[in-house]
């Protein structure tokens, strides 16, 4: 994170041309999302660990060009991204997400194998998703419970080791950074509807409904000193009532062991 009043916009438009069509807000007055894995995943690839790397270096590029002088403000990110190698790579996958979610996936597969091999991801059209991923959500009624296998403490493990090992750290009282337009909306309209579904689409765990023990009064918990800035909630809450911002300090996961 950059902090210091400046405001930085290097195109989300960039990122998004470039492949990412469900992109979360990464810029934001006095702010940089850098190096976010979770923004950059490579579909056909299955992974985004380089991307995530290599646009946080073209951040620090561009705040060090900054810093030194050599320009003005931080309006070269868009510019230097556009040049670089993850551009064109994230770019010539910008079909395939959509690929599949408008044609299924045999279709998929098939259009998928055209653009890629046949034509290296260079078709000259962008399809766009038909839907926000928010729309998606199927009713409680309908959707099938899964019932997820216990950790076995070897290669799986429970939410509170994980979240412990993200070095998840926020100063005390500092402003909510998980806010609710409507906070009435969780117990009145998504628990029942949707069995509110942030009780389980946040993988740490903030969001809890809390009962008595004989099932009554339910109340919304939001735990959000557990948060580890993901933007799923933010992204993924059907009624669009969450809103993620910045929290204050930049706090957040630092992981130490990577
Ligand atoms: S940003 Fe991610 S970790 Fe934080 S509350 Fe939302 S879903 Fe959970």
């Amino acid at each position: 994170m950059l902090s210091g009043g400046k405001r930085v916009s290097y195109g989300a438009r960039a990122l998004i041309e470039g492949g990412i069509q469900s992109l979360p807000q990464m810029h934001m007055p006095g702010a940089l999302l850098i190096g976010c894995d979770a923004g950059t995943l490579n579909m056909p690839k299955i992974k985004g660990t380089h991307t995530a790397m290599k646009s946080g270096m073209i951040a620090a590029e561009t705040i060090n060009e900054f810093l030194s002088g050599k320009s003005n403000d931080l309006s070269c990110y868009e510019a230097l991204f556009k040049k670089s190698w993850v551009y064109s790579e994230l770019k010539s996958a910008r079909n395939v997400k959509p690929f599949f979610t408008r044609f299924g996936n045999i279709l998929g597969i098939l259009l998928t194998g055209i653009d890629q091999w046949l034509f290296m991801g260079k078709l000259p059209f962008t399809l766009s998703h038909k839907h926000a991923d928010h729309e998606t959500l199927e009713d409680a009624k309908e959707a099938k419970k899964i019932n997820y296998p216990k950790p076995d403490g070897v290669l799986t493990f429970d939410r509170a080791s994980s979240v412990f090992l993200t070095g998840t750290y926020h100063t005390e009282n500092q402003p909510v950074h998980l806010q609710l337009k409507d906070k009435e909306l969780p117990i009145s309209y998504t628990l029942e509807k949707f069995d509110e579904p942030s009780q389980r689409y946040c993988p740490v765990g903030v969001y809890e409904v809390h009962r008595n023990d004989d099932g009554s009064d339910p109340k919304f918990v939001i735990n959000s000193q557990n948060c580890i800035h993901c933007k799923t909630c933010d992204i993924k809450e059907p009624s669009q009532n969450i809103n993620w911002v910045t929290p204050e300090g930049g706090g957040g996961p630092k992981y130490a062991n990577m």
